[in-house]
């Protein structure tokens, strides 16, 4: 019996080709993970296809039960296999029970079959594209450092074409961050997609060159630095609130504007005060803590051997979702926007406070930043959803209030605090400006592949 009450719903993001992709993005954590499972042919046989499905189902005492692919590259698995899966969500349906399907992918392998599959079953996709051409080829390339621009874009306009229900995932790095308004427009104005989610990447070196296990303070060259994300989301923010509220919907932007309003759950994990309900499954059945920690000591253990809801309401998953609160630093613990950002997620709190306490989160001067510059705009968003008006009526309010910010950023001196309200300093924020040498890097990069992983 399990040693907690179980929750009624989860979220299981399944892997049935594991690790394995056609494609070889250079910041790609998950590539990695591949040495988890040496000599294994990464892919989900149909007997734990669907003991999964069933174990899911069971798992769930609420009638929306959401099934979650993802990779690696899921794709490769062939249409085929989530058409058993549609069979076995329907074979072991409970009375009632409906099924959102849902699968993150990079788009290169999708053909008029997969969207008509897709449509038929009312999937959700997300599409991974990180900008227009020149940020999205510098990392996300194929195995012989092609960029792959051109392809996910055919695929996403055949999604299109299609009207498969898709939104876009964006990783945020180095390079792309100092792009915000040019990745937010290109999204809306030539991708033409309603729904964005931005995530940071953060990607820790470790002393072998792999992240099989995420350990020390150092992130690589790759990883967005702290202020750098934090500028991001206040420039696309700066944007999204005089022009698109109710027409376009940033996930991060949602996400806070819930917890402003004081709402049960933000609907996204890395906002929430505890985690331990987002769990990653492996191709052969291999449960883990979450997709973020597929990682030997974070393995609850296997479907095959043990039910999945025993080690959902297992301790040791429960200490896992409990740990994020209360391994909360002092400084987060005194934080004015801790209601908002919880300390992020565990993954990144890897850096000390500024007292020498560890726990930390690396992106916590960007965060910060952005919920203090977002702060006055969803109060008043709050007051009026609060007194039953449409969202949209903030834009007007908004632009009202903040005429005065071109003189009073016309007036700050780089050190000052940024008139925008981020507590950030004015150079980090609005007085930034793209260096010239950045742009002269941009120039300069050359698409490199990861390199295949080497399993001994
Ligand atoms: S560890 Fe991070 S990604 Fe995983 S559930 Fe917790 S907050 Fe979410
Ligand atoms: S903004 Fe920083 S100090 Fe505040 S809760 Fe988040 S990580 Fe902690």
């Amino acid at each position: 019996m399990p040693q907690n009450l179980p929750p009624p719903r989860i979220h299981v993001l399944a892997k049935p080709s594991g690790a394995t992709c056609n494609l070889a993005c250079s910041y790609c954590f998950f590539l990695d993970k591949e040495l988890l499972y040496p000599n294994s042919k990464f892919r989900m046989t149909d007997e734990v296809l669907e003991n999964y499905i069933r174990q899911l189902i069971e798992s769930h005492r609420t009638s929306e039960v959401t099934v979650a692919w993802q990779g690696g590259e899921p794709t490769l698995m062939g249409v085929d296999f989530y058409r058993k899966a549609i069979q076995y969500q329907e074979k072991h349906r409970k009375p009632g029970m409906t099924f959102e399907n849902t699968m993150q992918t990079n788009g290169t392998l999708l053909d008029d079959e997969w969207c008509e599959f897709f449509k038929e079953n009312d999937y959700l996709i997300g599409i991974s594209i990180d900008g227009p051409q020149h940020l999205h080829d510098a990392h996300r390339v194929d195995k012989g450092s092609q960029g792959t621009y051109d392809n996910v874009m055919r695929g996403l306009r055949l999604l299109q074409k299609h009207e498969v229900e898709y939104n876009v995932l964006v990783t945020v790095n180095s390079l792309n961050a100092d792009y915000p308004r040019e990745i937010y427009r290109f999204m809306r104005d030539e991708v033409g997609t309603k729904w964005i989610q931005f995530i940071p990447i953060v990607e820790r070196v470790n002393p072998d060159g792999y992240n099989v296990y995420q350990m020390g303070n150092t992130v690589t060259e790759r990883s967005v630095r702290p202020e750098q994300f934090g500028r991001f989301l206040i420039q696309v923010f700066d944007e999204w609130i005089r022009e698109d509220v109710g027409e376009i919907f940033v996930q991060t932007f949602e996400a806070a504007a819930r917890n402003w309003m004081g709402l049960d759950s933000s609907g996204m994990c890395v906002f929430e005060e505890t985690c331990g309900l987002g769990l990653a499954i492996e191709h052969n059945g291999d449960l883990y803590s979450c997709d973020h920690f597929v990682e030997p000591d974070y393995l609850l253990g296997n479907i095959k051997e043990e039910h999945m809801l025993q080690m959902v309401a297992s301790d040791e998953q429960t200490k896992f979702g409990q740990d994020k609160r209360d391994s909360l630093p002092q400084y987060c613990l005194d934080c004015d926007v801790r209601f908002a950002c919880h300390g992020e997620c565990p993954k990144n709190r890897f850096i000390e406070t500024p007292t020498g306490e560890p726990g930390l989160n690396y992106l916590c001067g960007g965060y910060k930043g952005f919920f203090h510059r977002i702060n006055e705009p969803f109060k008043i968003l709050t007051m009026l959803m609060r007194s039953g008006r449409p969202a949209s009526d903030v834009m007007a309010i908004v632009a009202d209030r903040e005429i005065h910010f071109k003189e009073s950023f016309a007036k700050a001196k780089v050190d000052d605090n940024c008139p925008c309200g981020s507590e950030m300093r004015f150079k980090d924020c609005h007085g930034w400006q793209r260096p010239k040498r950045r742009r002269r890097r941009r120039r300069a990069v050359t698409p490199q592949a990861r390199p295949p992983v080497r399993i001994s």
